[in-house]
């Protein structure tokens, strides 16, 4: 890697940016005859080949044909089949994102937002916990009674509208059935009381988070030795010090960065990793003006990043991601596997802050005298730049009973994540994967190209992608009867003749 850069750099291609592969010159030249080359020009500044997010990361190392399926690189799926299923979510996943919806509006009350020369563009403001309790409950029951009546009459992907995977497979084995021409769709969701269920999962999670993060109800943060979360809870956090909640408002899949900012967006939630492009192409390079690399952007959205400082003016970048999983009550911990994969997301995470906020110290400044003027303290010296020592993350599991915060929340410190080794392995597979995208033949948009592989110990458990994947096993094929069109083209008109 190293060779090839300082090569690069004595042929003067030095450059940098974000660039298709398209730009890179990589669709030519066209030797192999009449062979259609992947078109990846940017959508917008969205680029599914270089713009990647922790889930797409985990998606292509557990399967790169699910990734394939999913990239819309692939010929002869329509947008409608592919938004399908892109969209799929499972019925925790929807209580999910309602109780980070429900969160987000309490902390986009507590938050203050200043211009650069300090004028307030938004004060903190008065919130009411039970009525967001309970439109947060009103909203997944829409959720529920949209996912089993609607009959997705097209692939928009919109947030209250999931596509349950587990609702649509029972209205396929419905109407799908040996005789479909007498299955009668029942007029509420079978699955009401699996919703119910969830809908108390959803309900206490909330309460948790309020009462023992928020509200810091057991006095759990009086003694934090790191000084993380003030005494008094997220509640006690200065409002002009919160960076970031879930800053997702504003979807960069649709707009470009100027856009996003022209619109009032506070942060482009993505970091940038470059990779050497394997055997560049010289010459059309030299006649770009470009260098043989490709700056893959990935994506995170915090859940909430804030600024604190110790009693002694030590600053602390901390950020929190929301978690709803089920918590083993002997360790307190979620299961191993989610452990190991929330662990690579907080790697992500400290790349973004590392990157993001490196300058936070200049570029904050106006909010940081403003906390410390309201606190009554003095202003201590800042550091220069923002270090991996002062930057901490943490997973704040809200689900179950009876865990105090010290089981829910255990920071860990960016300076303590080996992230060189991070960095070092994820360029390795994203090189990996930008090489796939310049060898010419078969091309990238064949699905021979993109074998399953990855899969945890050689068995495929299916994936959203699965009615498109043409090695799909048996089992995972039974779950998955009919093609993705055939199903839309069925979901889309269920026939309602009642049993006779
Ligand atoms: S069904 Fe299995 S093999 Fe096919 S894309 Fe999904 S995970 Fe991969």
């Amino acid at each position: 890697m190293a060779s090839s850069s300082s090569q690069l750099k004595q042929d003067g291609l030095a450059g940098r940016g974000c660039v298709t592969l398209d730009q890179l010159g990589l669709s030519l030249p066209r030797d192999a005859g009449s062979v259609d080359f992947a078109d990846i020009k940017a959508d917008a500044s969205f680029n599914r080949v270089i713009d990647e997010s922790h889930t797409s990361l985990v998606v292509q190392e557990q399967c790169e044909r699910a990734w394939y399926l999913s990239s819309g690189l692939a010929q002869g799926i329509s947008t409608d089949e592919q938004h399908l299923l892109r969209s799929l979510s499972s019925y925790l996943g929807g209580a999910g994102s309602v109780v980070h919806e429900a969160i987000r509006r309490v902390l986009d009350a507590h938050r203050e937002k200043l211009n650069p020369e300090g004028r307030v563009l938004k004060a903190p403001a008065a919130y009411n916990f039970e009525q967001i309790l309970q439109s947060a409950a009103e909203r997944f029951d829409f959720m529920e009674g949209a996912s089993w009546d609607d009959f997705f009459p097209n692939g928009r992907s919109d947030r209250d509208h999931p596509r349950f995977r587990e609702h649509l497979k029972l209205k396929h084995l419905l109407v799908g059935s040996a005789s479909p021409a007498h299955v009668a769709l029942p007029e509420t969701s079978p699955d009401h009381q699996s919703f119910k269920r969830y809908r108390e999962v959803l309900v206490q999670a909330l309460n948790n988070w309020h009462e023992i993060f928020y509200l810091d109800r057991d006095g759990a943060f009086q003694d934090d030795p790191r000084h993380l979360v003030p005494p008094g809870g997220l509640k006690a956090i200065d409002p002009a010090l919160v960076l970031e909640v879930e800053e997702k408002n504003i979807s960069y899949a649709k707009h470009d960065s100027f856009e996003i900012l022209g619109l009032g967006g506070l942060s482009i939630p993505y970091y940038e990793i470059e990779v050497p492009v394997a055997r560049p192409p010289v010459k059309e390079l030299i006649q770009r003006g470009l260098g043989a690399r490709i700056s893959f952007r990935v994506k995170a959205v915090l859940d909430f990043v804030y600024l604190t400082f110790t009693p002694a003016g030590d600053p602390r970048l901390v950020a929190m991601d929301w978690k709803t999983n089920r918590l083993d009550e002997f360790s307190g911990k979620p299961a191993i596997e989610a452990q190991e994969e929330h662990l690579v997301q907080l790697k992500h995470y400290a790349l973004y802050l590392l990157q993001r906020y490196r300058d936070v110290f200049q570029r904050f400044d106006e909010e940081i005298k403003r906390a410390f003027g309201r606190a009554h303290r003095p202003l201590p010296q800042l550091p220069k730049e923002l270090t991996a020592d002062m930057v901490f993350l943490g997973d704040a599991y809200i689900a179950g009973e009876g865990l105090s915060a010290p089981y829910r929340f255990r920071p860990v410190c960016a300076a303590d994540l080996d992230l060189d080794t991070f960095v070092q392995g994820l360029r390795a597979r994203l090189a990996a994967k930008a090489g796939k995208f310049s060898s010419i033949w078969p091309p990238v948009t064949q699905i021979e190209r993109w074998a399953p592989s990855g899969l945890a110990k050689e068995r495929c458990d299916g994936c959203n992608q699965a009615p498109l994947c043409p090695d799909a096993p048996l089992h995972v094929k039974e779950e998955w009867p009919v093609s993705a069109s055939e199903m839309l083209s069925q979901l889309k008109r269920p026939r309602r003749t009642p049993l006779l």
